[in-house]
């Protein structure tokens, strides 16, 4: 089989089209992944962090190319493109400090002579899956720490990201085995969670669960990363101009094709009226345009299925008594655009309170006090990143402390990641142990305690 992407601007251009491995070619990637990891441990920590800075220094060489190559193949916009590459190297860099890190400790025996160690140790073929909205940094972000500890790393991209995570490969240029694209869909995706030793996730709920319950089923161990239904709080104290532009980034930012996005934006008692009239003016602001200029910060989102389930959601609401205060339609223009929308007055349990649609939409909700604001906020299962709007210092510390959510973040859009700190959701958005930062090393090598008692003791 051949699969395909295709430029969400201009659906003509064909970015590339690859034959794919199935079932039997997934699964002799992930044993040549197998033997080829006993020469990558062999390279050292000098020899593996200088092949991870080599693979930064690729990057930082073909930066422009890479951003092109991202706004071409997924829609991102120009300036956001840009941003993504210099956090792709500034990633490689990171964990290419890691293989000095020290592997474990070492611990006086509860009794007699003898030395207790403890060891990690990388588990063996590491299969990555991951999805197309930010196709150079998040398989690095998972390939780099897997590297780091002496994985090697076989990666499903998502179909539509192929073409830049073929390329983020060739250019990192590693060692024969340590670091396999498998160009594919479900079928590839399925055989490399059923064969890899140990599995990382990020896509949606649904493959997400399936990925779980085949590789708990496995015993090995797994993290997923997936969908957000997250939620902006604005108190009436808020900053009200600060907030409606950080929330029409995170509302249509990249078409808000992002996890993090805001698409429940909470208006607490007086912030309602000014927030409403301020944030359908930034939206309206903020057109849906040309990935591939500079000024453009909403693009198109990824596909005519996308757009479908999009303007299909925004009607619906409509006909159930919604006021659709900006946007919601499709420009006349080639390419899968979409208008950013805000709504109002959307009826309890309609599927955009439900259900994420990863779009450039949110639906505006009133709250009486922060206590409903946050009953609102943790009302779904998708508890990604949530943002606060506020001056008060004990309101944004109270609200982070009681909000499920894996990210809270205060005056800022809720979209955005730092990268050297732990990444995740709360609740159905994540499982197993966190992403990112220093944790995530623990997650790719197993602990083991070593006992050594001199020899010739009697115990
Ligand atoms: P998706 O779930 O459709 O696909 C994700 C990956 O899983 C792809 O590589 C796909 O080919 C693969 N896949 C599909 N079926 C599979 C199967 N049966 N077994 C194994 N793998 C399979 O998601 P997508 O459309 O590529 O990405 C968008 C989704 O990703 C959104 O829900 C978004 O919220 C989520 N996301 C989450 C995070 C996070 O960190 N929480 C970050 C980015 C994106």
């Amino acid at each position: 089989m051949t699969i395909s992407s295709y430029n969400p601007a201009d659906p003509s251009d064909l970015v590339v089209s690859v034959e794919t491995p199935g079932a039997f070619g997934t699964a002799a990637a992930v044993e040549r992944a197998r033997a080829a990891q006993a020469g990558w441990v062999k390279l050292g920590a000098a020899g593996r962090a200088a092949a991870l800075g080599r693979a930064a220094d690729a990057v930082e060489a073909h930066a422009e190319e890479l951003a092109q190559l991202t706004v071409r193949e997924v829609g991102k916009p120009l300036a956001e493109a840009r941003g993504e590459v210099a956090r792709t190297a500034a990633i490689w860099r990171y964990y290419a400090q890691a293989p000095y890190a020290p592997s474990g400790a070492v611990h006086e025996p509860a009794a007699g002579e003898g030395l207790l160690l403890t060891r990690r140790r990388p588990y063996g073929v590491a299969g990555l899956i991951t999805p197309w909205n930010f196709p150079l940094a998040i398989p690095v972000w998972k390939a780099a720490p897997a590297l780091a500890v002496g994985n090697t790393v076989v990666l499903k991209p998502a179909p539509e990201g192929t073409a830049c995570a073929l390329r983020i490969a060739e250019l990192a240029g590693l060692p024969e085995g340590v670091l396999t694209v498998l160009p594919g869909g479900a079928e590839e995706g399925n055989a490399l969670v059923s064969a890899a030793d140990v599995v990382s996730f990020t896509g949606s709920t649904a493959v997400g669960q399936a990925v779980i319950a085949t590789t708990t089923a496995r015993g090995i161990p797994v993290q997923a990363e997936m969908g957000g239904l997250n939620a902006a709080i604005v108190l009436p104290d808020a900053d009200i101009a600060q907030a409606a532009a950080h929330l029409a980034a995170a509302i249509a930012g990249y078409a808000g094709q992002k996890c993090t996005a805001t698409s429940r934006v909470i208006a607490v008692g007086d912030a309602y009226e000014p927030l409403a009239e301020a944030l359908a003016k930034a939206l309206a602001g903020s057109p849906a345009s040309d990935p591939a200029e500079p000024g453009t910060a909403c693009g198109p989102v990824i596909n005519e299925a996308a757009l479908t389930r999009l303007t299909g959601a925004v009607d619906s609401a409509r006909a159930a008594g919604a006021v659709v205060l900006t946007g919601g339609t499709r420009p006349e223009r080639p390419g899968w655009y979409f208008e950013p929308a805000l709504l109002e007055d959307v009826p309890a349990g309609h599927p955009l309170l439900v259900e994420e649609y990863f779009g450039p939409v949110a639906v505006l909700l009133r709250a009486a006090d922060l206590d409903e604001a946050i009953a609102i906020a943790n009302s779904t299962r998708h508890s990604l990143a949530t943002s606060v709007h506020t001056r008060d210092l004990d309101t944004a510390l109270a609200a982070a402390d009681r909000l499920d959510a894996g990210m809270v973040r205060v005056n800022a859009p809720s979209s955005g990641v730092d990268f050297h700190l732990p990444f995740g959701g709360a609740k159905s958005a994540s499982y197993g142990a966190r992403e990112q930062g220093q944790a995530v090393l623990d997650f790719y090598t197993a602990s083991r305690t070593v006992t050594i008692l001199p020899a010739g003791s009697p115990r």
